[in-house]
């Protein structure tokens, strides 16, 4: 399997809850390896263009509020199979589907402020860490 990268975000309801540790340490301990990290206060702009892809659907407009409503945790992660490992360690997107242990079951307060982004494949990884990292704020 080879070593790879995605795109995660500690979302709003996380950092207010001062969770940015607790799922970080979920990350490593499920072998990925932060390799940038900035914590920001993303734009009405930044969301919608982050989001673009869901701007047919009805929550858009909720979701894009609830991504501006507080300081987001941006990161580069890095391991074997990148995108596969985010994505199970963060679980299903709403938390009352979400398997036990994983980020979204033990820290998610809705199907909305679910605490976690995951890129959904390679493809898309590259475009989301392009959206949000110089290549220099990236250091592997
Ligand atoms: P995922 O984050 O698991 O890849 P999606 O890409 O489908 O899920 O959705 C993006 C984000 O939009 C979700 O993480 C969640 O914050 C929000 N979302 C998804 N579905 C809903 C919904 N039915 N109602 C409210 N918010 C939603
Ligand atoms: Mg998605």
């Amino acid at each position: 399997m080879a070593v790879t990268r995605t795109f995660s975000i500690i979302k709003p309801d996380a950092t207010r809850r001062n969770l940015t540790g607790g799922v970080t340490r979920m990350l490593e301990e499920a072998g990925l390896c932060v390799i940038a990290s900035k914590r920001i206060q993303m734009s009405r702009q930044q969301a919608e263009g982050f989001y673009a892809v869901h701007k047919e659907r009805p929550f858009f407009g909720d979701l894009v509020a609830f991504m501006t409503s507080g300081p987001v945790v941006v990161q580069v992660l890095e391991g074997e199979d990148a995108v596969k490992r985010n994505r199970d360690i963060m679980g299903a997107t709403n938390p009352a589907d979400a398997a036990e242990g994983t980020i979204r079951k033990t820290y998610a307060e809705s199907i909305e402020a679910n605490s976690a982004h995951g890129s959904d494949s390679e493809e898309n990884a590259k475009i989301e860490i392009d959206f949000f990292f110089k290549p220099e704020e990236i250091v592997g």
